[in-house]
């Protein structure tokens, strides 16, 4: 269900100026706006300290050259907007909203939209929310969508809502249900509601997932991102690529050479060049590019 307009918050990890890494604008300089919440387990995330809603931790806004500033986590959309052009460190720039996964907060996104002005907005995602991609696919200039395969997830979680009590600024405690109900009237709390949008769990839900999102993006200015880790069998991604060659075969698809983390290795060479010319031989129009935020040590 939709939050009231005048009450839509999400939690916000960070607000920071930086170059993009990865997709069709990279290098670009970009103001990042990254949410927190995400239900799914890619085994070589980078960002797992997204992952949980924590109302409690702070935001972090980096300033250029300034100390970091920390503020309320669960933020308005204004209050985001004001965070972004605070940190430019000149001309406005196209705003990346990243996460987490951001789509579960598609409420939030169309609020936002309005108060970037003239500002491009970009989103991330991971292309497992396609009822939520649709919800804000008018308001978003740029999609990148990263596709998964199913062997690369753990099992996922579901984010739950989170009352926040307003006499104390914090979360109702989950063991004492009587003060989240006294908290719940709307005059009184603000709702941490992510998307009910369930997260894929099995193979199908998975194709299921992709192949909508791939027919929302097919008409609109998008990349997709498929991470290519080592130890696959490069056939393994033929059925994320035959998807994209037959829903948006139109769409740059940016290969990504997994950078190791934990148990995760990089791909062999040879068998990087045997995915991209699988990709190719579908006719799809695809390019290597390893993640260079990760490479330069940047955000
Ligand atoms: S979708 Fe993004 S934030 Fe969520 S687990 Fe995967 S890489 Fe991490």
């Amino acid at each position: 269900m939709p939050q009231t307009p005048s009450r839509i918050v999400a939690p916000v990890v960070e607000v920071f100026a930086s170059f993009q890494g990865e997709g069709s604008f990279v290098g670009e300089a970009q103001v990042f706006l990254r949410l927190a919440g995400c239900p799914l387990r890619c085994l070589w995330c980078d960002t797992p300290g997204s992952w949980a809603m924590r109302p409690d931790k702070a935001a972090r806004i980096q300033r250029d050259g300034e100390p970091v500033q920390r503020e309320d986590r669960v933020a308005s959309p204004f209050q985001a907007a004001l965070w972004i052009a605070a940190v430019e460190p000149g001309e406005p720039r196209t705003v990346s909203i990243t996460g987490g996964e951001p789509l579960m907060w598609p409420d939030f996104i169309r609020a936002l939209r309005p108060m970037l002005g003239n500002r491009r907005m970009h989103l991330e995602t991971a292309g497992a929310h396609p009822e939520s991609l649709a919800r804000v696919l008018d308001v978003i200039d740029h999609v990148s969508l990263d596709l998964k395969l199913p062997s690369d997830m753990a099992e996922p979680v579901e984010l739950e809502r989170v009352v926040l009590t307003p006499r104390e600024g914090e979360a109702a405690d989950a063991d004492r249900p009587e003060e989240a109900e006294e908290a719940e009237d709307p005059e009184e709390a603000d709702v941490l509601a992510p998307t009910t949008e369930t997260a894929p769990r099995t193979r199908e839900d998975w194709a299921m997932a992709r192949r909508r999102c791939l027919d929302l993006i097919q008409d609109h200015d998008a990349c997709v991102k498929v991470v290519v880790s080592g130890g696959k069998p490069p056939r393994e991604y033929d059925e994320l690529f035959e998807d994209v060659a037959r829903r948006a075969p139109n769409c740059p698809v940016f290969i990504a050479p997994a950078t190791p983390i934990g148990g995760v290795r990089a791909p062999e060479f040879q068998d990087l060049v045997t995915v991209v010319e699988n990709a190719r031989d579908l006719g799809l129009d695809v390019r290597v590019l390893p993640q260079v935020h990760r490479m330069l040590g940047i955000a």
